[in-house]
């Protein structure tokens, strides 16, 4: 098949965003210009157009066909409401929308926020919380800085987005519920023509292998023959290990893949049973 069409993917212009979707691109091994003066660069190694754009406006863009695909929070995806497939959690980006109050307050529960005002520019995601929980509240939508709402007497509360605490920290004020935890997610329009789609299962696949690899190690151990076989079961490897013979006689070199988190539980265990000279490394890519 020819793909005379670029897949045309929306990216965030600049942003918190912005550095780990042109990482990830790379990763995918698509090479692009950075696009800090240009709105639109093509790919040099992919039919891949990538426009970059205001985080906002990406999944309205991907609705429409302006983009095919984009990558863009969940909590804008949430909020914005429109028809776009979800197709990967991308694992970078990561907040939440959560409800803080002034440091003061003695908060006791969501009852608080009965009959206050509230200020946020996520509208659509707070309102559905408070139905959600029988809230009557009033929402007060702004578009920005909405950390300082409170302390100007615009607002009781606020809703906005966090991740570490310490621009609410700074502002006064302390998180008391969670609405929605997110990352950046890639989108897609729902109905891709046969040759966009090809483009996209294959950015895919490149995507599945980076995050795999991310997710993973390779490990190198020394062990004496006798043990390969308690350290085999001990290791949760894709297959069987690689086993190969050291100079010195009875012992091999045993390698194998494991995953990062699943490494430190059992890495006592591998010593405990004859284990010697382990070495981790990164993976770049993991082809299934
Ligand atoms: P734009 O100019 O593109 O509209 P913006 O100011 O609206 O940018 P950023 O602050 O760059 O947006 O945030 C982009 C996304 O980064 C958010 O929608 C959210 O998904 C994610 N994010 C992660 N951590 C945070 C955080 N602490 N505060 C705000 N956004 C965060
Ligand atoms: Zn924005």
């Amino acid at each position: 098949m020819t793909h005379d069409q670029p897949l045309k993917i929306a990216i965030q212009k600049s942003g918190r965003l912005s550095d780990d979707s042109r990482q990830l691109l790379r990763e995918c091994g698509i090479s692009v210009q950075n696009g800090k003066h240009a709105l639109i660069a093509r790919a040099h190694n992919f039919p891949l157009e990538v426009l970059y754009l205001r985080d906002d406006d990406i999944p309205q863009y991907v609705a429409d066909g302006t983009a095919d695909v984009g990558i863009v929070g969940q909590n804008v995806v949430a909020e914005a409401a429109c028809k776009v497939e979800e197709l990967r959690p991308l694992g970078f980006g990561s907040c939440r929308l959560s409800l803080a109050v002034p440091k003061a307050v003695a908060y006791d529960g969501l009852t608080w926020f009965e009959g206050r005002k509230i200020a946020t520019s996520y509208p659509r995601l707070l309102k559905r919380f408070l139905q959600a929980h029988d809230i009557d509240a009033e929402v007060h939508t702004i578009s920005g800085s909405v950390e300082i709402a409170p302390n100007i007497g615009l607002a009781d509360a606020i809703a906005d987005l966090v991740s570490s605490g310490t621009t609410l920290f700074s502002n006064g004020l302390k998180e008391v519920e969670v609405i929605m935890y997110s990352e950046a997610t890639l989108v897609a329009n729902p109905y891709l023509s046969k040759g966009k789609q090809a483009l996209l299962d294959k950015l895919l696949f490149r995507i599945d292998a980076v995050q795999r690899a991310a997710r993973s190690k390779y490990v190198v151990l020394n062990a004496p023959n006798d043990r390969i076989e308690a350290i085999s079961r001990i290791l949760p490897g894709m297959k069987s290990p690689t086993v190969v013979p050291l100079a010195e006689a009875g012992w091999s070199a045993l390698h194998s893949v494991i995953n990062e988190d699943e490494f430190w539980e059992v890495i006592d265990e591998l010593k405990a049973v004859g284990a010697q000279g382990i070495l981790v490394v990164p993976i770049e890519k993991m082809i299934r």
